[in-house]
C-alpha cells in the first residue's frame, strides 16, 4: 500500500476549473482570468540582469544551506528597516519558496497529532502543509462581521491540550484583509498564556493600498517575537513567482532545525535566484511602488464594479490583490436551467457560459464566496466584469 499520508492529502480544489479554463484558453477561447495567483507583471531588469550576472561570474555552485551570508544579511537588514524586527543571519533560513519555508516551519514545530489553529477562510496549502508535516489542522471559521480577522475570543474557543500554534496571514489571502497592532496584541497575548508559536505568512506585505501600516506580530515584543517564525519572500513583491525564493525568521533553535531538514531534503535555494533576491532586496524599490500603483488602480475599479451589482457583495480588501465577493445571493438562481447551488456551481457556469475564471471559495473554507484575483489588466479586468455582471442578468 502507497503512503497513508500523502494519499490523505487533496489535490487543489481550484485545480479542476484552472485546467478547464487553460484547456479553453489553449482551444482558441478568449477566457478571462480572475483565478491566478500571481503578479502579472514581469520580474524587474535589475533583478533579471542581477541573475544574468550571477551566472557569469560562476555563482554556480551549493551555497551555504541556510542562503549565501549577504542574502540572509540583507533579509536581516529589511526585517529591521521594514518591521523593526531584529534578527541575526543564523536566524535566517532561505528556502525555495516561502510555501517551502512554511513547510520547514511546521517540520520544526510538530509532533504527530499537535494541533494548528487555521483561521478560514486560509490560503488552500495551510492544512496541507500542516497534515504533511504530522499536523491536525484545526479549522476555526471567522465573522464577515469582523471582515474576516480571527479575534482572540474565537481562538481562545478552538484551543484543546494538543493545540501548538496559530497560523496568521496578514495582508489575507483570499480576502484581502489587514490585521491592525490592536488586533495582533490580543492574540500575541493569548499565545503567550497558552504557551503557542505563531507562524506568520507576511507575503503581500508590501501590497497594502490604504494608510493601514502592516504591523508583523514578532515585533510586539521580545517574548512573542521568541515564539514566532515569521515568513516572507520575493515572489509577490517582486514579481518572482518563478524563481522561488523565500525565506523564514526565527530562533537560532527553530532555524537551525529548518535549516538541518532542508540540508537533505533539497539543500540550499537556486545560488542564481539568490544573487536575483539579493538584488530585489537591495536595489530600487520603485518597481514595487509602481506595481503597487496598478494594482490599487484595479482594486478601486473591481470593488466599484461589484458594489454596483445588487447580486454581489464584498469586503472591500486593504491589501494582497484579490476581492472576495460573496455570491450566496445567486443561489437557488438559475441559467437556463441550470440550477446554481453553491459557489462551485457558481464558478462552473460562469466559465463555460461567460468565459470567465475564478475560484469558488470551497477551496478557502467559505462557500458563499468567490475568489477574483486583479493580477490582470485593466481592460481585462473590466472586460471580466462586465462579462459577470451580463452572465447574473440572464439568471432566471
Ligand atoms: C503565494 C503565497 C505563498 C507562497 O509564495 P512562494 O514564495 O511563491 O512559495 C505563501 N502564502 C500565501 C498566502 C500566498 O498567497
Amino acid at each position: 500500500m502507497l503512503a497513508k499520508k500523502v494519499q490523505s492529502i487533496s489535490p487543489s480544489p481550484t485545480l479542476a476549473i484552472d485546467a478547464k479554463a487553460k484547456q479553453m484558453k489553449k482551444e482558441g477561447i478568449d477566457v478571462i482570468g480572475f483565478g491566478v495567483g500571481e503578479p502579472d507583471f514581469d520580474t524587474p531588469a535589475h533583478i533579471k540582469e542581477a541573475a544574468v550576472q550571477a551566472i557569469k561570474d560562476n555563482f554556480t555552485r551549493y551555497t551555504p544551506v541556510a542562503g549565501c551570508q549577504e542574502l540572509r544579511e540583507a533579509i536581516c537588514q529589511k526585517l529591521k528597516n521594514d518591521n523593526q524586527l531584529l534578527y541575526k543571519p543564523q536566524e535566517i533560513v532561505v528556502s525555495n519558496g516561502a510555501k517551502h519555508s512554511l513547510s520547514n516551519a511546521f517540520a520544526a514545530l510538530l509532533n504527530p497529532g499537535d494541533e494548528v489553529i487555521i483561521p478560514a477562510p486560509y490560503w488552500v496549502s495551510y492544512p496541507e502543509i500542516i497534515k504533511i508535516n504530522d499536523g491536525v489542522p484545526v479549522i476555526v471559521a471567522t465573522s464577515a462581521k469582523h471582515n474576516f480577522k480571527i479575534t482572540a475570543t474565537e481562538i481562545a474557543g478552538a484551543l484543546t491540550s494538543r493545540t501548538k500554534a496559530i497560523i496568521l496571514n496578514s495582508p489575507n489571502n483570499p480576502t484581502g484583509q489587514v490585521y491592525t497592532r490592536r488586533e495582533l496584541e490580543e492574540i500575541a497575548c493569548l499565545a503567550l498564556e497558552h504557551n503557542l508559536y505563531i507562524v506568520s505568512d507576511e507575503i503581500y506585505e508590501k501590497l497594502i493600498y490604504g494608510q493601514q501600516p502592516h504591523i508583523s506580530i514578532a515585533a510586539l515584543g521580545e517574548e512573542i517575537k521568541t515564539r514566532t517564525i515569521v515568513v516572507n519572500g520575493v515572489s509577490k513583491t517582486y514579481a518572482m513567482t518563478g524563481w522561488r525564493i523565500g525565506y523564514a525568521a526565527a530562533t537560532a533553535p527553530i532555524a537551525k532545525l529548518m535549516s538541518n531538514l532542508q540540508s537533505h531534503a533539497t539543500s540550499n535555494a537556486n545560488s542564481i535566484a539568490q544573487k536575483a533576491a539579493l538584488a530585489a532586496i537591495l536595489g530600487p524599490q520603485d518597481c514595487v511602488a509602481q506595481m503597487k500603483a496598478a494594482f490599487a488602480k484595479r482594486r478601486d475599479y473591481m470593488v466599484q464594479k461589484i458594489k454596483s451589482i445588487p447580486e454581489l457583495n464584498c469586503i472591500e480588501p486593504d491589501g494582497a490583490f484579490y476581492v472576495f465577493v460573496d455570491v450566496s445571493k445567486l443561489f437557488g438562481r438559475s441559467y437556463r436551467g441550470q440550477q446554481i447551488t453553491d459557489s462551485m456551481d457558481f464558478a462552473t457556469l460562469l466559465l463555460e457560459k461567460a468565459q470567465v475564471a475564478l475560484v469558488p471559495g470551497t477551496a478557502f473554507g467559505a462557500p458563499n464566496y468567490v475568489r477574483l484575483s486583479y493580477a490582470l489588466s485593466l481592460e481585462q479586468a473590466q472586460e471580466g466584469m462586465e462579462r459577470i455582471e451580463n452572465f447574473i442578468k440572464q439568471l432566471d
